[in-house]
């Protein structure tokens, strides 16, 4: 899978290419990640200006129409294929894990970073990108918006994982979409705390019967929203369970 990165700030990626999964999956040749400088588009004057002041007045500079379309431009035309023009912004569809299935799925993505007030509304009007915020606060930038995404689509493309399971199992995933069982690892035993007896006992069937459990009983307490239709899930059966609990057990999940 190809990235493309069109961005003001190509330097703030350097560490985060070569480090981690990302960077195995560049050596391996699972994913390709190009940065563009937009200033390279901007006119050939001392400063290479990109950004003017809006129309109308009102704080702060926008990104110009005219280098934007300019650059994504020869980036595409550079290229075969759909590019999947997506511009990175709080006012657009929310990113979540359905989203970065749907990225997983496309051979390229073209990512555009905003910076100042963002991008004069003709940059949307022409190119139609997919709008994407990765959440509802304000960022200086969309390079660590474009991290994001990348970091959540590059866990979906085959082989860049050594466990293709993980990713169906992970919270929000295509498995259950609810949240993650408690996970444990070694010591058995620390202060007290001990690893529940199912999961050592080897028994596949009840270990994977109780992870679905606790994943519904975790969704429940903590993200409702995430749980659909209750009676297609029993919820009614494990909030009266959840009661107990608390009542035996005040401090327990
Ligand atoms: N004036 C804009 C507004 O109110 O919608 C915010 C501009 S923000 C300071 C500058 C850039 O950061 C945006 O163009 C966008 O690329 C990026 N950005 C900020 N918040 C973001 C978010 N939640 N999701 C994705 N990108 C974001």
């Amino acid at each position: 899978m190809r990235f493309d990165i069109i961005t003001l700030f190509p330097a703030i990626f350097d560490g985060y290419l070569t480090q981690g999964l990302l960077s195995k999956a560049i050596q391996r040749d699972l994913v390709e990640i190009h940065r563009h400088n937009l200033r390279d588009w901007a006119p050939p004057t001392p400063h290479r200006p990109v950004d003017d002041k809006p129309f109308g007045g009102g704080p702060g500079m926008l990104i110009q129409v005219e280098p934007t379309v300019r650059c994504v431009e020869a980036v595409e035309a550079s290229l075969p294929g759909e590019s999947n023009r997506v511009v990175l912004t709080p006012q657009g569809k929310r990113f979540d894990q359905p989203m970065a299935e749907d990225f997983a799925n496309r051979d390229r993505l073209l990512l555009l970073c905003g910076r100042y007030e963002g991008f004069d509304q003709r940059v949307m009007d022409i190119l139609q990108p997919q709008e994407v915020s990765i959440g509802d606060f304000v960022l200086n930038g969309g390079e660590v918006a474009a991290m994001v995404i990348i970091d959540a689509v590059i866990r979906l493309v085959p082989g860049v994982l050594g466990d293709e399971q993980s990713n169906i199992d992970d919270s929000f995933s295509r498995g259950n979409r609810l949240l993650e069982f408690p996970q444990y690892t070694r010591p058995r035993e620390f202060r007290g705390h001990t690893v529940p007896d199912v999961l050592l006992g080897g028994d596949h069937a009840a270990i994977a019967r109780w992870r679905a459990e606790q994943s519904r009983r975790r969704t429940l307490q903590r993200r409702r929203d995430l749980l659909g239709d209750p009676q297609n899930l029993e919820i009614d059966n494990l909030e009266i369970d959840l009661n107990q609990t608390k009542r035996n057990h005040p401090k327990s999940e």
